[in-house]
């Protein structure tokens, strides 16, 4: 095998968060990495054995930082795909492929996938840009409203919009994009599968996201969801059925839109460890992280049940506070029972930046959510 205390070595494209938590395991495992990151802060840069800074999107960068590793992973889908292409020819194990992260970096693409594919999604239309996009719209193709989304690039709601008025129409960026229809919305859920090179998946339990009102963002993660069984069934079937039509290897983190009339539509996905699936650190018998790492170096997949219930709250930046930033209340909220606090160990804080998360367990999930409420009350994350 040669990873554990051996030669070979884990890449990571991104030192983010995702990365830091990654490291932990590679950590306890005392697997060797490197990370390439723009930046010099960037969380990760700690827990890995090299550090490279450098930029994501650049070819010559992305070959020549991956060129003697044994394994490529990524913790964030923007990086350059060609230079994964070329590494992949030259023998090293690109996980999640190439090929699927192509799909996966444009959200029209990706759409088309899985209307070819069969699989349930909202309906829409692809443009090759905002001016085709308006013209569609003043021939009465396209009517109000509908949600906006760039093809590239988005990130936490930033490429998407709801479109209701000539007047939206025109704050929208140039640029390839698409045009959704509005679904009805009665919960955003989750599905996490894990895979490994010959195909045999883990999946874990159904989970539920809150998202805060304005910033258009998940405020809590529920798990498991309070859903009935069926809906649970379906949406566990939905996303194997994900899973197999993109033979990805690792994390496919699966975001669906249960419709107010019971129906489920696969909003999106991400080929890596997902905010949804952080709940597992603690909650799981195996996080999301660790079951990465298995699938990437093709080991046995552990269990992906739950030991407790959990949800887990993201610690964003306050509206209103930039600059060095500041945690209040650390020492009340670890007063309280099952609270897990994780801080991603970014210098600076701005409005709704994710700075960290908590997650709590407890034995019931409804008490769970009751103490998130609180911790989420009471953590400040400001500026000095
Ligand atoms: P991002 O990749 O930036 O997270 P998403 O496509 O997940 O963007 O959209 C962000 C959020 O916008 C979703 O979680 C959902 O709340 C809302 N949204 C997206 N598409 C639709 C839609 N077709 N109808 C209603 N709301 C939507």
């Amino acid at each position: 095998m040669g990873f554990f205390s051996g030669a070979k070595t884990l890449g990571i494209l991104g030192g983010g968060q995702l990365g830091k938590m990654l490291l932990s395991v590679t950590r306890q495992w005392d697997i060797s990495t490197k990370v390439l990151d723009p930046s010099a802060e960037s969380p990760g840069r700690l827990a890995c054995n090299e550090f490279v800074q450098g930029d994501l999107m650049d070819y010559d960068t992305v070959v020549a930082f991956g060129d003697q590793l044994d394994v490529l992973t990524i913790e964030i889908e923007n990086v350059n795909t060609a230079a994964l292409e070329t590494l992949e020819k030259r023998g090293v194990a690109v996980y999640p492929q190439a090929k699927v992260l192509k799909i996966i970096q444009n959200k029209c693409l990706q759409k088309v996938f899985y209307k070819e594919q069969n699989i349930p999604t909202a309906p829409f239309e692809n443009f090759a840009d905002t001016t085709a996009l308006k013209d569609a719209v003043g021939r009465a193709q396209i009517s109000f409203p509908f949600v906006w989304k760039s093809a590239a690039m988005g990130y936490d709601g930033y490429g998407v919009k709801v479109v209701r008025s000539n007047q939206d129409l025109e704050s929208l960026s140039e640029g390839p994009c698409m045009a959704e229809e509005m679904v009805p919305i009665k919960k955003e859920l989750g599905v996490i599968v894990c895979r490994r090179p010959q195909g045999e998946i883990a999946i874990y339990p159904l989970v539920e996201m809150e998202f805060h009102p304005e910033a258009n963002q998940v405020e809590y993660v529920i798990s498991p969801a309070r859903v009935s069984k069926k809906i649970s069934e379906q949406a566990t079937a939905i996303a194997k059925k994900v899973s197999q039509a993109y033979q990805h290897v690792g994390l496919l983190a699966v975001e669906l839109f249960l419709t107010q009339t019971g129906e489920l539509l696969v909003n999106e996905v991400a080929p890596r460890p997902h905010n949804s699936g952080h709940y597992s650190i603690e909650a799981a018998y195996t996080s999301q992280f660790e079951q990465h790492i298995r699938a990437l170096l093709d080991l046995p997949l552990g269990k992906t049940q739950n030991k407790a219930a959990a949800v887990m709250v993201n610690l964003v930046g306050k509206e209103g506070f930039s600059g060095p930033v500041h945690y209040n209340n650390m020492d009340q909220i670890l007063g309280i029972e099952g609270v897990n606090p994780h801080i991603y160990g970014k210098k600076e804080t701005r409005p709704f930046r994710k700075m960290g998360h908590v997650t709590i367990i407890n034995e019931d999930l409804h008490q769970a959510r009751k103490i998130a409420g609180q911790v989420k009350e009471m953590m400040e994350v400001i500026s000095k």
